[in-house]
């Protein structure tokens, strides 16, 4: 796949942006365990990262592994849950995810075959806990490539996926602080309603920004 002329600007100042602004979180911590890291990012899918970091501490707390999810009644691990939302629906799925598995695998592939875990979770755990190199695909990743690559960001989701992985570093280390920076830099700054075009790197070249 051919990049845009500006995709190697943008993958450079982000690397930059990223080290200097992303923020920390408890599951950022560069010592967490994979299974420590797939419970934040198994949460955040449909929560602020705010609400994740009030209950994350007390259900590592409580749930310090697999294998004692495994041993819970589905409602205590409901009521601990609960201020997320969705709590039935997780309770029951990081249940029978403990139930079939002792440990988390350490592919992608492997880790969406289990129970409400999506291409996005398994790639952030891993890229996370483990520096794989894999690319993270949410709406807020869409919506910086669309709006600073315009049309040459592809429509097809498979296209992406693979200008995604194209757009990574190529030191494993550079790919983990890439794909934070890209996660807060949708977050704080290419915002959906506000993004803040003026004091942004990418102003000169972005699509969005230039075209107005
Ligand atoms: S210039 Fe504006 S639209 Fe473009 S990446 Fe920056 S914040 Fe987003």
């Amino acid at each position: 796949m051919r990049l845009p002329e500006t995709a190697d600007t943008f993958r450079r100042s982000l690397l930059q942006w990223s080290e200097e602004n992303v923020r920390d979180f408890p599951w950022r911590e560069r010592d967490r365990s994979r299974y420590e890291v797939f419970v934040a990012e198994f949460f955040l899918t449909q929560t602020p990262a705010n609400n994740v970091a009030d209950v994350y501490p007390k259900f590592l707390e409580r749930y310090s592994s697999l294998q004692e999810i495994g041993e819970a009644e589905v409602e205590e691990l409901e009521a601990v849950i609960e201020p997320l939302g969705f709590q039935r629906m997780r309770a029951r799925a990081l249940s029978s995810i403990a139930e079939s598995q002792d440990e988390l695998p350490g592919s992608s592939e492997r880790l969406q075959e289990l129970e409400r875990v999506g291409p996005y979770v398994a790639n952030a755990t891993l890229c996370f806990a483990d520096c794989a190199v894999l690319p993270i695909l949410d709406r807020n990743v869409e919506r910086v490539y669309s709006r600073v690559f315009g049309d040459q960001f592809p429509d097809s989701r498979s296209e992406r996926e693979r200008f995604c992985t194209e757009m990574l570093p190529e030191s494993a280390v550079d790919v983990r602080t890439y794909n934070l920076g890209l996660l807060d830099f949708g977050a704080m700054v290419c915002t959906k309603r506000d993004p803040d075009c003026d004091d942004c790197f990418a102003s000169e070249y972005c699509v969005y920004a230039t075209r107005g």
